[in-house]
């Protein structure tokens, strides 16, 4: 496919993008022609305040929704001319999602919650057993496989949810305020274990309204009333990872 994302290593680049809701005879631009290009590895939070279009944005690049005009490329594919059928292949494939709430399966176990993702996979490995433990062993919980998430603390579960967004080797890892719902010092160790892993190489968004959070990332980005109203750069995050 041709485009503007083939010209150097973006991974998702959109152009004039607009996402219009219709209420009533009033439209709502929840998005109002952003241009964006997030490239291979970067580490990036998306900052703004209610009603400033974040989760829009989020649902666009988590390829959940389509934009209303301007193109939208995530991974080489253009979002806008898909089918539902392809956006969730394109979803499974190529996109891990981190949400506020973890999102686990109550009566599941930790191991059961992280192999989901590759049921639905084209392709599954081998062995899915050793493929979740791998995953887990990644977010520091080989010792916890067979807890179910009341078994765990919040950081836990969100280790737990963070190894499931990782289990089929996502291009990009896409979280939504994922320390909204956990302590100052475990919010810590999560955001560690975000940098750590793009470190290793994995492409991090977050959605974010805390600072604190930003403060983690190379590269923020801020939405206000559906524009992007800056678009900072950091040569080394606040908190530099060993
Ligand atoms: P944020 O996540 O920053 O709070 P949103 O992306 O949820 O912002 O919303 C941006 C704007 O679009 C808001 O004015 C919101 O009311 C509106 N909006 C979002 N989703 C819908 C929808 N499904 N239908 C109508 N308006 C919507």
């Amino acid at each position: 496919m041709s485009g503007p994302g083939k010209r150097d290593d973006a991974l998702v680049c959109g152009d004039t993008i607009r996402k219009t809701y219709s209420m009533g005879a009033e439209e709502i631009h929840a998005l109002d022609g952003v241009s964006f290009r997030i490239c291979r590895g970067e580490f990036l939070s998306i900052m703004g305040p209610s009603g400033s279009g974040k989760s829009t944005l989020m649902n666009l690049l988590g390829a959940l929704d389509q934009p209303t005009s301007g193109i939208l490329e995530i991974a080489g594919d253009n979002i806008g001319a898909m089918t539902s059928d392809q956006l969730a292949g394109l979803r499974n494939r190529s996109i891990g999602f981190v949400f506020q709430q973890f999102n686990l399966l109550k009566r599941t176990t930790a191991l059961e919650n992280v192999k989901l993702p590759m049921l639905y996979a084209r392709e599954r490995p081998a062995d899915l057993n050793a493929a979740a433990k791998e995953a887990l062993d990644l977010v520091g919980l080989s010792d916890r496989l067979d807890h179910h998430p009341a078994q765990l603390s919040g950081g836990q579960q969100q280790r737990v949810a963070i190894a499931r967004a990782l289990v089929n080797h996502p291009q990009i890892l896409l979280a939504d305020e994922p320390t909204g719902a956990l302590d100052s010092e475990t919010s810590r160790e999560i955001m560690q274990l975000f940098a750590d892993l793009n470190k290793g190489g994995v492409t991090v968004i977050i959605v974010t309204h805390e600072s604190e959070i930003a403060d983690w990332t190379r590269r923020v980005i801020r939405l206000r009333d559906g524009l992007i109203i800056a678009d900072e750069r950091k040569q080394e995050p606040l908190h530099v990872v060993s």
